[in-house]
């Protein structure tokens, strides 16, 4: 309510000073030269809902009156008049423009100020004319209707172009200008308009110098540099100074002919000055605005670039850098100063050179290479593994730059690595220690345990594919005689002679292994009885034949062998009683004098 009662205040004051200012300035036997009431109202229009603008136009009446009749003697019935033709124009302006904008019209882009300047101000002033010189032609006797017409459209339209932007500019939300003056530009300001006011005083004062033009600098320097609300002020101003010096005689339009043409001179010089200014103050302020539209946006990418920890560069086709991130010059130990003569081959590790060169070239060609790795060096020396991927940048069909983001592996390929020795090292460790289980520490043949898994395999396997298996167990004559006469370190190193010419006449085929003691067993895969018969005795041959050092050596041998040809089906067969028969066959041979070879009863396959 205060609100609503504190504007009615503002426009009613605003109305009767521009109304008093419109008779101030108003040439003697003229009517008013310029008539800021007509911007007035319609701002006041464009600032009130459409419901309040009944209370808008009673209040214009009011104020209408106040002035006409109260301070000029006029009569009640010419001011009437006088409002309802000043109402129909701002009405008919304000609705046009209401219609050209669904938002509050604030001045502060073209398209706004055009729509001003020529729809409210060129076009609906003669809304205003049309009726005004009606209205005069009828009060007074003497006035052409064209030439009142014309005095009025013109005087109006001054008004609207001078008035109505101020008031729309200074009216405006604050959010709709982008930044508050710093005091220094503040200061600049009021220089300017200083400087403004005296020049046109100097141009409209005393002396008929045709020198209106001296004010355009000014007015170009406060376009450039202030925002349009300073042009509406400087405009407001210097119509002031220049309407009143002229009507005071002096200036250069004094001089123009009769008032009528001095007027109109004034009046055209004013409006198309004022009108040109607005609209270079607000492309001036547009391109401003999209500047720091561009320089947000860049700024914005900038800082996401420059802050994130990946390393991000971009070359040109010879390698040139052209942009590094934060993380990139950190991690590289480089600054932005060095990126001038830096080339990426500086950086990148010779030993990746040629597969960079190819990648770039691929790059350029428009390829997509997906993940890649490569290698760093820093400037201090240290090489660093990089993974990531680059693409390239292309503008009207030619590639220009490729850019790349990289991430540093190098911690990562070093953990991986370490744990690729340690893994190394368990596998070793686990070999050995398989080693360790499965040889015989005497003999460097396989041990018991092993040969036993072995022999069950080899039996699964014989089985399975209907092959024969042979199974020789071997001891050593009367050893216990020989360690009684030449001592157990003797004996060992025979029992290490007897493995080693027992390796040297297996087949490759052939597993050996210390059964225990100074008793040996032989696997001899897909061998039938006949051919592990002849093995056996090559073996008893061999060790018969060695000239041991102190007493010749013989071994007695057992075979057994698992076939399918020579039994029946009914016995259970496996490794267990392989060895069992073989045992057999060597107990035999012990007792039947030693230095010999027996087969046991052939077994057979439990599958056949
Ligand atoms: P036979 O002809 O009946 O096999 O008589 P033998 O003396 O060889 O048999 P016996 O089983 O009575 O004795 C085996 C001997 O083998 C007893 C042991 O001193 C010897 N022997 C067993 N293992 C080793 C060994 O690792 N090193 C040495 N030097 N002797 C061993
Ligand atoms: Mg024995
Ligand atoms: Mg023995």
């Amino acid at each position: 309510m205060c609100n609503h009662a504190l504007r009615a205040l503002l426009f009613a004051t605003l109305y009767v000073c521009g109304a008093e200012l419109g008779h101030l300035l108003s040439f003697p036997e003229y009517f008013a030269t310029f008539w800021p009431p007509s911007g007035i109202f319609l701002v006041a229009l464009l600032r009130t809902p459409n419901r309040q603008w009944p209370a808008v136009v009673l209040l214009a009446l009011i104020c209408n009156l106040v002035s006409d009749v109260g301070l000029h003697n006029c009569t009640a019935t010419l001011s009437v008049g006088f409002w309802s033709v000043n109402a129909a124009e701002a009405i008919t302006g304000a609705w046009l423009l209401r219609r050209l904008f669904s938002s509050s019209i604030n001045c502060d882009s073209l398209r706004e100020v055009l729509a001003v300047l020529l729809v409210a101000g060129v076009l609906n002033t003669m809304v205003g004319a049309t009726l005004g010189a009606l209205l005069i032609t009828q009060a007074f006797a003497g006035e052409t209707y064209s030439s009142v017409w014309h005095m009025w459209w013109v005087s109006d339209l001054l008004g609207v172009v001078v008035f109505a932007p101020v008031a729309l500019t200074l009216t405006a939300p604050s959010k709709r200008w982008h930044s508050e003056y710093s005091t220094n530009r503040t200061r600049e300001g009021v220089f300017a308009l200083l400087c403004l006011a005296t020049t046109s005083q100097l141009v409209y004062g005393p002396g008929q110098h045709p020198l209106a033009f001296l004010v355009f600098p000014i007015l170009i320097w406060i376009a450039l540099r202030f925002d349009i609300r300073m042009i509406c002020i400087a405009n407001v101003g210097r119509c002031i100074v220049g309407i009143w010096n002229t009507e005071q005689g002096t200036g250069p339009f004094a001089t123009a002919g009769t008032v009528a043409d001095q007027v109109l001179q004034l009046q055209v010089f004013l409006c198309l000055t004022s009108g040109s200014f607005l609209v270079l103050a607000v492309v001036v302020m547009e391109r401003h605005r999209a500047a720091r539209v561009l320089q947000e946006s860049e700024a914005r990418y900038r800082d996401l670039l420059e802050n994130i920890d990946d390393l991000v560069h971009s070359v040109n086709s010879e390698g040139n850098i052209l942009y590094t991130n934060r993380a990139w010059r950190e991690t590289l130990g480089y600054s932005q100063d060095d990126l001038q003569s830096l080339s990426i081959f500086t950086v990148i590790h010779p030993g990746d050179h040629v597969k960079y060169r190819q990648k770039l070239q691929r790059l350029m060609k428009g390829e997509n290479l997906g993940q890649n790795e490569l290698r760093f060096i820093t400037s201090a020396g240290r090489t660093l593994v990089v993974e990531g991927s680059s693409s390239c940048r292309f503008v009207d069909g030619q590639p220009t730059a490729t850019r790349s983001i990289f991430r540093d592996i190098t911690d990562r390929r070093e953990h991986e690595s370490q744990l690729d020795t340690y893994r190394q090292r368990l596998e070793d460790a686990n070999r050995q220690l398989k080693l360790l289980a499965t040889t015989d520490a005497l003999t460097g043949l396989q041990n018991r345990r092993a040969f036993q898994e072995r022999l069950v395999e080899e039996v699964e396997r014989a089985q399975r594919y209907g092959h024969p298996v042979s199974l020789l167990l071997l001891d050593v004559d009367h050893f216990k005689q020989f360690n009684d006469s030449f001592g157990h370190l003797v004996g060992d190193e025979v029992l290490k002679q007897v493995s080693r010419i027992l390796e040297a006449t297996a087949r490759t085929s052939d597993y050996l292994a210390r059964f225990g003691g100074e008793e040996f067993a032989i696997i001899l895969p897909n061998t039938d009885s006949r051919g592990a018969m002849i093995l056996a005795e090559r073996f008893r041959e061999a060790i018969a034949a060695e000239p041991f050092p102190d007493r010749r050596i013989t071994v007695s041998l057992g075979v057994a062998t698992l076939s399918r040809e020579s039994h029946g089906l009914t016995d259970i067969i496996d490794g267990l009683t392989l060895i069992k028969g073989a045992d057999e066959a060597l107990y035999f041979s012990k007792h039947n004098g030693r230095n010999q070879v027996h087969l046991a009863g052939e077994l057979h396959h439990a599958m056949a």
